[in-house]
């Protein structure tokens, strides 16, 4: 089964989910879009009133400027994938608790395991939390490390939450900056070359 087809399968799953209470308030789940054949894959940490309305994410104010910052590094968001920590809108835009976080973690693992990312950017705390649950974001934002996830080496960079963007410049020009960090990888050489020399590999193995 190619990656899409993963997708639409989880997709469907996501939208029955009842494993927490969130899915009694809320008018739809919403599993996550774009291209599940990118590199790139974003994590924020769960549906507003617009996302849940529309069943899609970051369609609201921090979704546009989500959109502005993909645009500064040339990319669009059909050309990454976007998820949540937690599928469902918590009821007005609360935090989701850690048992909600909890329950639909198996979700967000079989997107990471489906989509097979070379760079996961984490927006906000609740999402740097799945990978590094010591840290501070303050101190965190715009770093490059790797995470071994399911035997994949996946480049982890935790970036702050559009919405915190949204409320203090401060945090929307360090934003800015961090978001240099994912053009920087994409465009280094020698990343390309790995890159190609894998896919590649993959070719071969699958002909
Ligand atoms: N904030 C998030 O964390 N996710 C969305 O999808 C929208 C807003």
């Amino acid at each position: 089964m190619d990656k899409k087809e993963e997708i639409k399968k989880l997709n469907k799953k996501v939208a029955h989910c009842q494993l927490c209470p969130l899915f009694e308030k809320a008018i739809q789940g919403v599993p996550g879009a774009g291209d599940p054949d990118t590199e790139v894959m974003f994590i924020g940490e769960g549906p507003g009133y617009w996302e849940d309305q529309k069943g899609l994410p970051f369609v609201g104010r921090a979704g546009q400027l989500l959109d502005e910052l993909l645009k500064s590094i040339g990319l669009s968001r059909e050309e990454v994938f976007i998820a949540n920590v937690v599928k469902h809108r918590p009821p007005n835009n609360r935090d989701p608790s850690s048992e909600e976080i909890e329950a639909c973690s198996s979700f967000l693992d079989q997107q990471i395991k489906i989509i097979k990312p070379r760079i996961i950017v984490t927006l906000g705390r609740f999402s740097m939390q799945k990978f590094f649950p010591n840290e501070f974001i303050s101190g965190m934002h715009g770093q490059t490390r790797f995470v071994d996830f399911d035997d994949q080496r996946i480049i982890v960079i935790p970036m702050y939450h559009p919405a915190a963007a949204l409320r203090n410049g401060t945090i929307k020009e360090a934003a800015e900056k961090d978001f240099l960090k994912i053009k920087e990888f994409l465009d280094n050489k020698e990343t390309q070359k790995e890159r190609k020399e894998e896919k590649k590999e993959q070719i071969e193995l699958f002909k």
